[in-house]
């Protein structure tokens, strides 16, 4: 159904997980962060001084954290690999698009799943339009909104011994935000809909995954 990678890289982006999500100090975050704002234990050139301790250190939330492959997706793909570490005005622009294609890649790997399971020609048909559009609609928000409501709406409509199927099958999958930790900006009533994943040279090269974490402090 898709090309793209629903999988974090770590290594290829320029770790917008650990500056566009909050989070609340809890059992899985050491302090509060607002929305848009870096992480203060995120390096000037995109490591996480932490990575190696983030357990121990209070950030287990971090860890189980996977943006389903939105960060590098919007770092390579839409920004052409440049970083807000590079360039602060950038910092916004890829904020927001992070927001809107992790909600693009989430309804993309639940219709992936579904893909799996035992669908008639017609629902494999509609599950393979919206996921073409979604895919189209990289981090346009409106077009992304309208077509994570007509995901939902498709999975609603499956037999119920496949949704049953479909859920656990997805029960294993990497928590693309941990609850009540790892969570998109607050809206008010005149925002749009949710928005809703270089360093200094080129972007650090790591097999780590994880938020930002992708890149440990002593690596730059
Ligand atoms: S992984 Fe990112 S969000 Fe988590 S502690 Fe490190 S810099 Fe902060
Ligand atoms: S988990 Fe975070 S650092 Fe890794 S690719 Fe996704 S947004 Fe980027």
């Amino acid at each position: 159904m898709t090309s793209l990678s629903l999988r974090a890289d770590c290594a290829h982006c320029a770790a917008l997980c650990c500056v566009a999500l909050a989070f609340d100090r809890s059992d899985q975050f050491a302090f509060h962060k607002p929305a848009g704002e870096p992480c203060r234990n995120l390096t000037a050139c995109g490591a996480c001084r932490i990575h190696g301790s983030r357990a121990s250190q209070g950030f287990p939330g971090c860890m189980t954290y996977d943006c389903q492959g939105a960060g590098q997706r919007v770092t390579q793909g839409l920004f052409g690999g440049r970083s807000w570490l590079d360039d602060v005005e950038l910092l916004q622009p890829m904020a927001d698009a992070f927001l809107t294609v992790t909600r693009a890649h989430r309804a993309l790997a639940l219709l992936h799943q579904a893909g799996k399971l035992a669908l008639s020609p017609a629902e494999h048909a509609e599950r393979g339009r919206v996921g073409a559009a979604l895919e189209a609609a990289a981090a346009d928000a409106e077009q992304v909104a309208r077509l994570e409501a007509q995901t939902w709406s498709f999975l609603r409509g499956l037999r119920s011994e496949v949704v049953r199927e479909l859920m656990a099958s997805v029960s294993h999958l990497p928590h693309p935000a941990p609850r009540r930790t790892l969570r998109p900006p607050t809206l008010s009533s005149d925002q749009p809909p949710p928005r809703s994943e270089s360093q200094s040279g080129p972007l650090r090269r790591s097999g780590k995954r994880g938020p930002a974490g992708a890149r440990a402090a002593s690596d730059g």
